[in-house]
């Protein structure tokens, strides 16, 4: 694959990628904004039949792919017997190309050695652990029901049963975090050498409950100073043991970087199954009903679970090839973009992009335009400049 091609794939590219969400979990932990449905379980085999009903409607035959990814919600949270018939649908719908990456979300919790041989056995090859924290309080302030033990032992049995390519996310600047508990976290993390590592900032989403207790101030973020130090920490020492940055958030052993995400952030086209999931088909961004009983009951009527369409024309996808370009530490082939866009990067906010260059918040550097290390603390000021 050329440099040009590597961000800025055309979109009458094939479809390799997909995802599927499963929205089910034990509980929502007080900041989590996703598509998540917690004390219904009653509502799993509605869910599997739906599932089955989209995956046949939108598909027609089974399709392909490199890359098919199980997000939630918490996919291994379904009791086994329902995980073997999200499994089967999966290996009916959407067979895999040799050489395929197929991932799941899992929680340390829950993750028994059944659940553990089944997906084994279906060939889930790349599991992304919720860890989030290698300390007790701080996983009971994000309300995590895990400890961190736990953790340890499903490393080991997941490395038991086959799935050797481990990813673990991690959360920092949690209330009452200090650096040295987040140095820790990361020197933990390391320790049971897994392929990938994913570091978040904690963020207060509107409609949570954080964010509810944040406006009443009961509870209180951590500076935003120290939230950069702990950023800038795991930008520094991931890359120091083997993880290198590919990604704003995510780090990994070379050649394990998560080949799903890296469709997104080439603007690549994916299928998307379950409630709330989108997908990105011949130039359409198409989302699917967030709730889990909207979503289920527009698929039983025979109805489009589809709730948003949007068109993206060239104008948004070179404003959003920008973004998503600049998320990744190659950044963005300046040549590829013009010969696909017909512009320069720079003509999207001229101004604003020479002043990161005078700033140093961007460089240009082999024909490329990508962010610094100082402008990873600032992307999302930057990335809006373009928008
Ligand atoms: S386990 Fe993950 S998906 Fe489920 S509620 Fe918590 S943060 Fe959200």
């Amino acid at each position: 694959m050329s440099i040009a091609s590597e961000v800025l794939k055309p979109q009458a590219t094939q479809v390799r990628a997909a995802y599927v969400h499963v929205p089910f979990c034990v509980h929502r932990c007080g900041y989590c904004d996703f598509t998540v449905i917690a004390g219904r379980d009653d509502l799993i085999g509605a869910y599997l039949d739906c599932l089955g009903k989209e995956l046949q409607t939108k598909l027609a035959r089974p399709q392909l792919v490199d890359t098919l990814f199980l997000g939630g919600g918490t996919p291994s949270y379904l009791p086994p017997a329902d995980l073997q018939t999200l499994l089967n649908l999966l290996h009916r719908w959407l067979p895999r190309k040799t050489g395929s990456e197929f991932s799941i979300e899992c929680n340390p919790d829950g993750l028994t050695t059944e659940r553990i041989e089944l997906l084994a056995a279906a060939g889930i090859n790349r599991v992304s652990l919720g860890v989030q924290s290698f300390q007790t309080a701080h996983l009971q302030t994000l309300e995590r029901s895990h400890t961190p033990d736990q953790v340890q032992g499903v490393v080991h049995e997941l490395r038991r049963a086959g799935c050797t390519n481990i990813s673990l996310d991690l959360i920092f600047g949690v209330p009452g975090q200090t650096l040295s508990e987040w140095e820790e976290t990361l020197a933990a993390a390391v320790a049971l050498e897994p392929r990938h590592i994913s570091t978040y900032g904690l963020t207060y989403e509107k409609g949570t409950s954080f964010w509810s207790r944040l406006q009443k101030d009961q509870i209180r973020p951590v500076p935003e100073e120290l939230e950069r130090d702990m950023y800038a920490l795991a930008m520094t020492r991931l890359p120091e043991c083997g993880y290198l940055q590919y990604e704003l958030s995510n780090f990994a052993q070379p050649g394990f970087e998560c080949r799903h995400n890296q469709v997104y952030w080439r603007a690549e086209p994916y299928f998307g199954f379950g409630p709330g999931a989108a997908e990105f088909l011949n130039g359409e961004r198409r989302v699917n009903h967030r709730s889990v009983t909207g979503w289920i009951h527009r698929i039983e009527q025979g109805q489009s679970p589809t709730q948003e369409v949007e068109q993206l024309d060239d104008d948004l996808l070179s404003r959003e090839a920008v973004m998503v370009g600049l998320r990744q530490t190659v950044g963005i082939p300046l040549a590829g973009y013009r010969t696909r866009y017909g512009h320069e990067v720079r003509d999207l906010a001229p101004q604003a992009y020479d002043r990161f260059l005078a700033d140093g918040l961007l460089e240009e550097a082999e024909g490329r335009v990508q962010l610094t290390f100082s402008g990873r603390f600032l992307a999302d000021s930057v990335m809006a400049e373009f928008f």
